[in-house]
């Protein structure tokens, strides 16, 4: 996305108890933003939450639910929290200034409002907002294979984990770690390995398609693929599929011992989370699998947890 870009198309909600407000506001954007209102702070807040809009422009001043109050709400839910709020106010003191930015407003502008400094305003922020997403999906995207990182999985993990243990579900783990991979680096070069984490990580990706999954790098050629909701044999069906697409990639692998092609050997557990029990039984869980899987001759899975035959596994061919 250009500079120029950043600034243009985002997606702006207004919100101000006056219709004619939301009407300059609205013809001041309209020809550079999408703009959607909201007469109060509680349709504010629902749209929010449905329509994740890029920036809001608030009233301050809006009977029942202020814009102080929306901008607290905003500020407390996790899913709106780095939503900018820009305050548009007829107050303009220093405390009613600094009020606002307390509040976590970004910025504000005073009324009667200016068609030209509202459109400047807004491009501004949503420059800034789009700057801080770019660099958050960065920190959160492993640059080889573009799925997600370690971090993310880490992120992730811990907040699906809490999410089940609350709901009472399980949450499956499998631990994918490519076999003879340094024989691979060592027969192809490293480059060629490189190549081959991509195809890898792309299969992987194609086998975990519900929308909540995350295949993620764990490090080096191990991959973590964590699938919320899931119990061991949903866990295990998944499993085929991503032995399937790995399968269908055919990658030669002159130098295995196992196999004349990549194959993958995967440790995989689904546990209901309970008591006080970190997410991190569940990653020593599906890491003793994987272990398991290795030393039973690689190329095969092992799975355990609620819902799995005790130490189930499968060969592959
Ligand atoms: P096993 O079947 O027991 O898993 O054997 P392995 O050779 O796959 O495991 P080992 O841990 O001995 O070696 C892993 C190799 O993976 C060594 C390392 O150089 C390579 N590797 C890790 N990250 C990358 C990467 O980003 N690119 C490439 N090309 N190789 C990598
Ligand atoms: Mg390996
Ligand atoms: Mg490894």
């Amino acid at each position: 996305m250009s500079w120029t870009e950043m600034a243009l198309n985002g997606r702006i909600l207004v919100v101000d108890d006056a219709m004619e407000n939301i009407q300059i506001l609205h013809a001041a954007l309209q020809d550079e933003q999408e703009v959607l209102f909201a007469l109060d702070g509680a349709r504010a807040l629902d749209l929010a939450r449905t329509q994740h809009p890029d920036l809001i422009l608030v009233d301050a001043m809006m009977p029942g639910m202020d814009g102080y109050a929306v901008c607290a709400a905003l500020r407390a839910a996790p899913e709106t929290r780095d939503i900018p709020v820009i305050f548009v106010t007829a107050l303009k003191t220093p405390e009613d200034e600094t009020r606002a930015l307390d509040a976590g407003a970004a910025d504000f502008i005073t009324k009667p409002v200016n068609a030209a400094v509202v459109r400047a305003r807004v491009r501004t922020q949503l420059t800034v907002k789009r700057q801080a997403d770019t660099l958050r999906a960065l920190t959160l995207t492993d640059p080889l294979t573009g799925v997600a990182n370690r971090r993310a999985f880490d992120e992730r993990l811990e907040a699906e984990w809490r999410r089940c243990a609350r709901a009472g579900l399980p949450v499956a783990l499998i631990l994918a770690d490519v076999d003879h991979f340094k024989a691979y680096n060592d027969h192809y070069g490293h480059q060629a390995g490189d190549a081959c984490l991509v195809q890898v990580a792309a299969a992987l990706r194609r086998g975990a398609g519900r929308t909540h999954d995350l295949v993620t790098r764990y490090g080096g050629e191990e991959f973590a693929i964590l699938l919320p909701q899931l119990d061991a044999p949903g866990a295990e069906g998944v499993t085929h599929r991503l032995q399937a697409e790995l399968a269908q990639l055919g990658l030669p692998h002159a130098a295995s011992p196992t196999a004349p092609h990549i194959t993958m050997s995967l440790g995989l557990s689904s546990l209901v989370p309970r008591d006080a029990q970190g997410a991190n039984v569940l990653v020593a869980s599906a890491d003793t699998l994987l272990y398991q899987a290795k030393a039973g001759g690689r190329n095969q899975y092992r799975m355990g947890g609620a819902g799995a035959l005790a130490n189930a596994g499968g060969q592959v061919s």
